[in-house]
């Protein structure tokens, strides 16, 4: 079969690796049909999250599922089936109490070794480790195009707000409009935020932010502190969303934040980054990152979708196929493009 694979940094080919198999009785081998190019699978691009050269990438999938081990109980063979991009044993300290994002045998696709060392889903087929966790069926009348959401951006978006401690009447700043960005301010608008102000730089990416119903605000051509004081009485605003990675961003998210706030930074840190730590306890802000707990929030990310509460369909600008791999990475790169969704 054929597969996207990382060979430097800024070098992605497609190559022909062997066709998976069934390790174990709840696995499940999955025909892919769609798979989304995602902001992480850049930071390996940039070489800025290390992996082994030769390895498949990509983490956002839906197939249809061709092998099911013994013990697949919730999908079968024939399904069309989305996934979320980690896996999960579903039973340690963590998992119990539905951390499942903190697994201590999580698995995330296409990460490489220090992720679990799981062959990503930018390929035709993919194997699925305890499917019956990893897998829901796609919902009658959903599109493949939405549905692939569930499993990564969308549940990310909705991890960044529920895990902010938002609440309704909030008002909430996101930094960075890429897809994660742009799905947080729709959960954002779905749950409650009274407001929210969509920052970035990229013109495309805030006219998308404003026809969800944000004020878009140019990171660098206009006053983003004063925008927030005006609208805040000098507050500050209750929850910033940093869906960009970057101590820099993280900087402007605690100057903007309002005394007793909060922080979540969905965006990736792979390294040791330098922030106004005295400036953020003089505030009494909350910090939180890590990894989305999509295992967790996939069936309600589902449910929202199915009842069109949240919508991302406005996301998906390209579709190319697995050959065009090289060139959807270099037009992502240079924020052409927003979803990119490749079929085999
Ligand atoms: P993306 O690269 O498409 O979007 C990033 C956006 O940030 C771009 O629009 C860019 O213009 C903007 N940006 C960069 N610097 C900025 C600045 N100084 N001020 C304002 N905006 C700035 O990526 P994405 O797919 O939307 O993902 C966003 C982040 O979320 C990435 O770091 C990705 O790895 C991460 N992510 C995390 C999880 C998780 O589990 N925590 C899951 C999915 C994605
Ligand atoms: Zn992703």
């Amino acid at each position: 079969m054929r597969a996207v694979t990382f060979q430097a940094p800024g070098v992605v080919t497609l190559e022909d690796r062997p066709q998976p198999e069934p390790e174990s009785p709840t696995d499940a081998v999955v025909r892919i049909e769609l798979s989304g190019v995602c902001g992480s699978d850049l930071h390996i691009y940039h070489g800025r999250v290390q992996i082994e050269p030769g390895f498949t990438i990509g983490h956002e999938y839906v197939g249809r599922v061709v092998e099911a081990g013994d013990q697949v109980k919730h999908v079968a063979v024939g399904d069309r089936v989305l996934g979320c991009f980690q896996t999960a044993d579903g039973d340690c300290f963590f998992c119990r109490r539905g951390l499942f994002h903190r697994c201590v045998n999580s698995r995330t696709f296409g990460h490489g070794a220090t992720l679990g060392s799981l062959q990503g889903t930018q390929a035709e087929m993919a194997l699925i480790p305890n499917a019956d966790l990893v897998l829901r069926r796609v919902p009658e009348g959903m599109s493949p195009e939405v549905a692939l959401f569930a499993g990564d951006v969308m549940g990310t978006g909705f991890h960044a707000i529920q895990e902010s401690g938002m609440r309704p009447g909030d008002l909430v700043a996101v930094l960075g409009l890429g897809p994660v960005g742009l799905c947080a301010v729709q959960v954002a608008r779905a749950t409650g935020a009274a407001h929210v102000l969509a920052i970035d730089t990229v013109p495309e990416r805030l006219a998308v932010a404003e026809s969800f119903g944000a004020q878009p605000l140019h990171a660098t051509e206009q006053d983003v502190k004063a925008a927030v004081k005006d609208l805040s009485e000098g507050r500050g605003v209750d929850v910033s969303i940093d869906a960009v990675g970057d101590p820099r961003v993280l900087e402007s998210a605690i100057r903007i934040t309002r005394a007793c706030g909060s922080i979540q930074c969905v965006g990736v840190y792979a390294e040791r980054a330098e922030v106004h730590m005295g400036l953020l306890w003089l505030k009494a802000l909350t910090l939180r990152g890590g990894h989305a707990n999509v295992l967790g929030h996939v069936d309600r990310v589902l449910g929202m979708l199915s009842a069109g509460v949240l919508d991302p369909s406005p996301l998906v600008t390209h579709h190319m196929t697995l050959e065009d791999a090289p060139e959807a990475y270099a037009v992502y790169d240079r924020r052409e493009a927003l979803k990119i969704v490749l079929a085999p």
